[in-house]
């Protein structure tokens, strides 16, 4: 044991988890005094999905200053305002889960409860007039924020959609150029040091790859944090049912969306993602409650242009690796565990993983003290966005189905009980600790799901309801304003970042 510092960094794995900690070690570390690898293997090749992001990939960007319109062109990729969930609290039902404010917070009290007051008495307009990322979606709008005061133009927020593999391949090329080496080769072993460690992982034409640290971003298999560590898993799908995805590409047929669109089907959803060159798409569903073949069926029976590729069919089990940091061995993306992607937070996780990886950097000696506080850390974040994507299954008025009876009337984490409980009397959720989704993000699942809670934040009612309703008439006509001043989406695609090939 030793507290030299790490001299060697391995990564196994060049997909989408394996690039990202590629190009951001290769940014933040002097390849002269930590040398970092990356092993991958094009026959075995990556999922290829995982298209939708969230807001705070722009901080990933910022981190390695990519600039944005050239990423956005290498990678074929589109903006993204939020998410449109469509039959999910019943059949002919829709939200918008969107990135951003909504109406505009009075006297520190959120504005949705002001909004749930007048709501109530009929005096309010539907939510999405008084929330600029919706009506941008609904009319197909987008701008990137500007300088304008007070306007809610100087906050539009925005995540992007991008074709997987071109972004992969757009962090090599810059993990390559800033010193990361790539090593082409299958991982067949991997050799264990007295204490546990990992001391090198082997390839099949027989070479030895050493190194002082090892990120295991190989994929569901895990090839170093489950196969050779024995981690363990927790697997979650008695709360997330669904256990496999059907995954194909359709031409484009219109202008890009700037939005993901979720519906849900009878035994899962099905996501739509706008690129610039084609759609992707997708159908997530319990292998309990529905075949292959119908899942397959519905997703080509719901495609907005002929199929591109043949469907690729993915299985999974839900849950988390019980410890993400083992001895010299992180594990990012795939090989860390898995949620669906209804909210877009794996590359979400991938980020944090890093950002926490790196402030919590070790030496040789990867100390314990500070493995354990990563691992809490990972582990409350995960723990949150479960809780999230179960509440869409769980507060919900469908019971057409029997997959959609099980999910309405399952046990769920005391967790998740508490925050609805709390949300149906006043409209309140408590944000533990910086949990990744805010109560404006809850506020616009649970109500969007079929929930009116039964009262509001009290301090609402020191705003007079007639000063009050024109507050809200104020900030519809704003919000109003602002949308027809944005270019449409495919407009400031073309003025700023089209892709070359389409
Ligand atoms: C259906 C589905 C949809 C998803 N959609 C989204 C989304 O919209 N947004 C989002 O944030 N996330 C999404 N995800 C989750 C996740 O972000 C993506 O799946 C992402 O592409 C996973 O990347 P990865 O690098 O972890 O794994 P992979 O892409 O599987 O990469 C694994 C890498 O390890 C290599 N490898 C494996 N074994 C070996 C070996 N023995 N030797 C050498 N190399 C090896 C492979 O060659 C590959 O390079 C989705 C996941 C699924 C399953």
């Amino acid at each position: 044991m030793t507290n030299a510092p790490l001299q060697k960094i391995t990564i196994v794995g060049g997909g989408t988890a394996g690039w990202m900690a590629g190009a951001s070690l290769a940014k933040l570390l002097r390849s002269e005094t930590c040398q970092v690898t990356l092993i991958e293997s094009e026959d075995i090749g990556t999922v290829g999905v995982g298209e939708a992001t969230i807001p705070q990939i722009l901080l990933f960007n910022k981190l390695l200053e990519i600039d944005e319109d050239d990423f956005i062109k290498k990678t074929q990729g589109s903006f993204k305002l939020g998410i449109e969930f469509v039959n999910w609290g019943s059949l002919d039902s829709s939200y918008f889960h969107a990135f951003g404010s909504v109406g505009k917070d009075m006297r520190g009290v959120q504005f949705y409860h002001y909004w749930l007051k007048m709501r109530a008495q009929g005096k309010a307009a539907d939510i999405d007039d008084y929330t600029l990322s919706s009506q941008a979606c609904l009319q197909k709008k987008f701008m990137r924020p500007i300088d304008a005061g007070n306007s809610p133009l100087s906050k539009v927020a925005y995540a992007y959609h991008f074709d997987a593999g071109l972004y992969a391949a757009y962090l090599r090329e810059y993990a390559e150029q800033r010193g990361l080496i790539r090593v082409e080769g299958k991982v067949v072993k991997t050799h264990l040091r007295d204490d546990g460690f990992i001391r090198s992982v082997e390839l099949e034409n027989g070479d030895l790859h050493e190194a002082d640290f090892f990120i295991d971003c190989s994929g569901f298999r895990g090839l170093l944090i489950e196969e050779a560590l024995k981690t363990g898993y927790v697997d979650w799908t008695h709360w997330l049912p669904c256990d496999r995805a059907v995954a194909v590409a359709c031409e484009r047929t219109a202008d890009p969306i700037p939005y993901t669109r979720s519906t849900a089907r009878s035994a899962g959803w099905q996501w739509r993602i706008p690129l610039q060159h084609r759609t992707g798409n997708g159908h997530v569903y319990s292998s309990k409650f529905m075949s292959d073949d119908e899942a397959r069926k519905i997703l080509l029976d719901n495609l907005d242009g002929a199929p591109i590729s043949e469907p690729k069919q993915l299985r999974f089990v839900t849950g988390m690796r019980k410890k993400f940091w083992n001895k010299n061995c992180l594990a990012l993306g795939l090989a860390s565990g898995f949620m669906e992607p209804l909210e877009s937070t794996s590359i979400h996780l991938m980020q944090a993983g890093l950002a926490k990886f790196m402030s919590f950097f070790p030496n040789k000696n990867c100390d314990a003290a500070d493995v354990d506080e990563y691992n809490r850390q990972m582990t409350f974040d995960f723990e949150r966005i479960r809780d999230f994507l179960i509440a869409h299954y769980h507060v919900t008025d469908r019971d057409d189905t029997e997959f959609w009876r099980y999910c309405k009337t399952m046990d769920i984490p005391d967790s998740l009980a508490q925050k609805i409980e709390q949300f149906k009397a006043n409209g309140r959720v408590y944000r533990q600790n910086n949990e990744m989704f805010s109560d404006l993000s809850w506020f616009e699942l649970m109500y969007g799901q079929g929930i009116v809670p039964r009262g509001y934040h009290s301090l609402v009612d020191n705003i007079p309801e007639d000063e009050l309703q024109e507050r809200l008439e104020g900030i519809r006509s704003v919000i109003s304003q602002s949308v027809d001043y944005m270019p449409t989406h495919q407009e400031f695609i073309d003025k700023n970042c089209r892709a070359k090939t389409m």
